[in-house]
């Protein structure tokens, strides 16, 4: 195959995933002799747009758009959109790659899309964030629909974002689908949609660390990121009787020795759109490290003693010296709320440990999971209590931890959650591409 090196982040997240398949490719041939793999990293369509629009100084601004519909083999394409100065080709389309797995481990019937845009919303106005996700959706919207494509939130894209881009839709198409998900609670949402990454990440790691007789009551945790993923990982993991001391954001890290005071990273966060640095302002006895004085070679957020770690931010945000750090501090395990967030190197340095390892294809497939079941109530047009969603998603979780367990243990590599994860979801989708033909 040829590369191009503008893919890098696509080929670490194809490498990883093909270095797992080996022994079912050896064991079933027809996936190499109906070139399953070759149709697998190459998306069904990619859609790239020009997004111009206006700032609040009346100058025109111009963005790249992106919308990746990478494989429908188990339904619609799903998957979320991200706002971030660093978008760009290659991270939409590995994001869109590893959703095509992650959907299948749900066992529900969605396939896997990705898309963004190269915006940056820090330090934009209300105003500023409506005429980009107009613009945004004044093309996107002849390419999705409730049975075709269904776009979510992931970085920069939360509910008011939505909730622009769903007007613009709406507007445009005369109808009222659900065609996105993650909407305002009050206008087709789900409850639970909002804390279900979170939410469901913890879960999955309190049946990884069970499986290993452990429990997460009383355990300390480093937490990376304070966005939408960070901030319910947080929170359950209070209800479950485990401490958080560390958060982050793109421009340093917290360490709080009596735990995180999650009511404050709120406000901050969610309501005021601030900086973490003014976590101080409250909690003087807290410490902050600017990413300028972080570690060489590393982040901070790694840098204490504790007993689980979930990176919760972005991709490669964890490196080899960050692991070995964690290592020698005695952390018992890693769930990954953020997609791909360990380095190449870090990644090899889990595999040949001994840590318990939730890759985030499996443990934070609860967003996407509740966005099906967001879809399923706005096509049945019913709405389901808090307590139903979170049931749900607790029992969906629960069969993507035994499913990956088992196939790991029927390839002979017990506890090899990569092997299993990848494994079980490239199955699903590979089966249904022989069943449906040449496509
Ligand atoms: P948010 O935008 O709500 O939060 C992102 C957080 O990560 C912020 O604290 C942000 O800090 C930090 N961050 C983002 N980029 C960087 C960077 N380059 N370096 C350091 N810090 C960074 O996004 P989400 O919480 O929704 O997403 C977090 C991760 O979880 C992503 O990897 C996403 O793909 C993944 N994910 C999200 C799902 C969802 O349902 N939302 C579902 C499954 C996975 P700052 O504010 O300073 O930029």
């Amino acid at each position: 195959q040829q590369t191009s090196p503008a893919q890098s982040e696509f080929y670490q997240a194809v490498e990883d995933v093909l270095e797992s398949l080996e022994p079912i490719l050896e064991q079933h041939p027809k996936y190499r002799e109906q070139a399953i793999i070759a149709r697998l990293v190459e998306p069904e369509r990619q859609i790239m747009f020009r997004v111009p629009w206006l700032d609040d100084n009346g100058q025109v601004q111009v963005n790249k758009g992106y919308r990746i519909e990478f494989n429908s083999a188990l339904g619609p394409y799903k998957g979320g959109l991200r706002f971030h100065p660093s978008v760009n080709g290659s991270i939409i389309k590995f994001l869109g790659f590893e959703q095509i797995f992650k959907n299948a481990l749900t066992g529900l019937p969605i396939g896997g899309g990705k898309g963004g845009a190269n915006f940056d919303p820090k330090g934009k106005s209300d105003a500023e964030i409506m005429r980009f996700c107009q613009s945004f959706m004044s093309e996107l919207f002849r390419h999705i629909g409730p049975t075709t494509d269904v776009p979510a939130g992931d970085i920069g894209v939360g509910t008011r974002e939505l909730g622009y881009l769903f007007g613009q839709y709406k507007r445009l198409a005369n109808a009222f689908d659900g065609v996105l998900t993650g909407k305002g609670l009050g206008w087709g949402g789900s409850f639970v949609r909002k804390e279900a990454t979170g939410f469901g990440c913890v879960y999955f790691a309190n049946y990884m660390m069970a499986d290993r007789e452990e429990e997460l009551d009383g355990k300390r945790c480093a937490v990376s990121g304070s966005g939408n993923v960070a901030i319910y990982t947080m929170e359950k993991l209070y209800e479950l009787g485990a401490k958080p001391v560390t958060c982050s954001d793109s421009s340093g890290t917290i360490y709080h020795e009596a735990g995180i005071d999650l009511d404050l990273v709120k406000r901050l966060k969610e309501q005021q759109h601030e900086r973490l640095e003014k976590y101080l302002e409250t909690h003087s006895e807290a410490s902050y490290t600017p990413r300028e004085d972080y570690p060489q070679n590393g982040h901070q957020v790694w840098r204490y003693q504790v007993d689980l770690a979930f990176p919760c931010a972005t991709q490669n945000e964890v490196t080899r010296e960050d692991i070995e750090c964690l290592l020698e501090n005695g952390c018992l395990g890693i769930a990954e709320g953020a997609n791909m967030p360990l380095t190449e190197a870090a990644f090899d340095a889990v595999q040949q440990s001994s840590i318990a390892y939730g890759p985030g294809k499996a443990a934070n497939a609860g967003g996407v999971a509740t966005s099906q079941l967001e879809m399923a109530q706005n096509a049945s047009m019913q709405r389901w209590t808090f307590e139903q969603v979170d049931e749900r998603l607790k029992q969906v979780m629960k069969n993507i931890y035994t499913d990956i367990s088992q196939t790991a243990d029927k390839y002979g590599k017990p506890r090899n959650l990569v092997l299993g994860a990848n494994i079980t979801g490239f199955k699903r989708v590979a089966d249904a591409m022989l069943e449906q033909g040449l496509v």
